[in-house]
C-alpha cells in the first residue's frame, strides 16, 4: 500500500550522506516533514519551491509525522531560472509561513493554493515583485483569520483616505483617529484591486515607501500570530540584491 503526499518544499536540509529532511506544505493542509532517502543518487534535482508528489509506503509513515521515501515525481519547480529577485521574494512568503504556521497542526487546502498561485504569478510576471508579496500578505492575513479591511476605519467606520495600519487595532485607522497617518490612499486602492495589471501604478511609489508598506504587512501578520515582530531575512536579501526600477 502506498500513500501519495503532494506538497510544496518549504525547506530542504541535507541529512547524512545521501538523505535530506524536507519541510513540506501539503496539499491537504498543514506542514509535514519528509525524510528523503537517496538524494545524492538522484542528483538532488529539486529544492525549495518545488511542487512534488512523494510515494510513501504505508509502513514508512511513522507516527511522529516523519514520512520516509525515495520515490517521487516533480510536478513543478519554481526556481525561476536562478533569478535572485524572484527567488528572494518567493522565500519571503516561505519564511513567513514557516514562522507563523506551526508544524503538524493540520490546516486548510487554501494555504497550499495561495502559495502555489503566488509562485505562478512570480513565474510569469516581469512586473513589480513588491505588489505580488503585498497581495500574498493580505491573503495570508485573511487565511489566518485576521482579514485587513481596506475600506473603512476600524475605530470609527469612516471611509479611508490617508491612514495608518495598526496591528493592535487589527486594521487601518483614519486621519481623524490617528494623528500621524502615513499610508497613502493609492496603496489601499492597489491592494483592493488585487489585479496583476498594476505595474504602472506601482511606479508611483518610491523604494522607501514600498519597503515600509512591506514591513508593516509582515509585522501585522507576525503580531497576530503571537510572533516577535522582526524583519524577514529573505526580505533583507531582496532589498540588498534585487534591482529596483
Ligand atoms: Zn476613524
Amino acid at each position: 500500500m502506498e500513500r501519495i503526499l503532494k506538497g510544496i518544499v518549504l525547506r530542504f536540509t541535507h541529512f547524512g550522506e545521501t538523505s535530506a529532511i524536507l519541510n513540506v506544505l501539503t496539499k491537504d493542509g498543514g506542514i509535514s516533514s519528509v525524510l528523503l532517502h537517496g538524494v545524492k543518487k538522484r542528483g538532488g534535482n529539486y529544492g525549495t519551491g518545488a511542487v512534488v508528489e512523494w510515494h510513501i509506503s504505508k509502513k514508512y509513515f511513522e507516527k511522529g509525522g516523519l514520512a520516509k521515501t525515495s520515490k517521487y515525481d516533480i510536478l513543478d519547480n519554481y526556481s525561476f531560472g536562478g533569478d535572485v529577485e524572484k527567488i528572494s521574494i518567493r522565500d519571503c512568503a516561505i519564511e513567513l509561513i514557516l514562522q507563523v504556521i506551526p508544524q503538524d497542526t493540520g490546516g486548510a487546502k487554501e494555504l497550499f493554493v495561495l502559495l502555489e498561485k503566488y509562485f505562478k504569478y512570480l513565474e510569469k510576471s516581469d512586473g513589480d515583485m513588491f505588489f505580488a508579496f503585498w497581495l500574498f500578505c493580505v491573503r495570508l492575513a485573511q487565511f489566518l483569520g485576521y482579514k485587513i479591511n481596506l475600506e473603512t476605519c476600524v475605530n470609527c467606520g469612516n471611509a479611508l483616505k490617508t491612514c495608518f495600519l495598526s496591528q493592535e487595532k487589527g486594521g487601518f485607522l483614519c486621519e481623524n483617529c490617528y494623528s500621524k497617518p502615513n499610508w497613502r490612499e493609492e496603496i489601499l486602492q492597489i491592494l483592493s484591486k488585487g489585479s496583476a495589471d498594476i505595474c504602472e501604478e506601482m511606479q508611483k511609489f518610491s523604494r522607501k515607501e514600498k519597503i515600509f508598506v512591506t514591513q508593516r504587512l509582515i509585522s501585522y501578520i507576525q503580531y497576530h500570530c503571537g510572533k516577535k515582530e522582526k524583519p524577514l531575512n529573505s526580505f533583507n536579501f531582496f532589498c540588498d540584491f534585487a534591482n529596483f526600477s
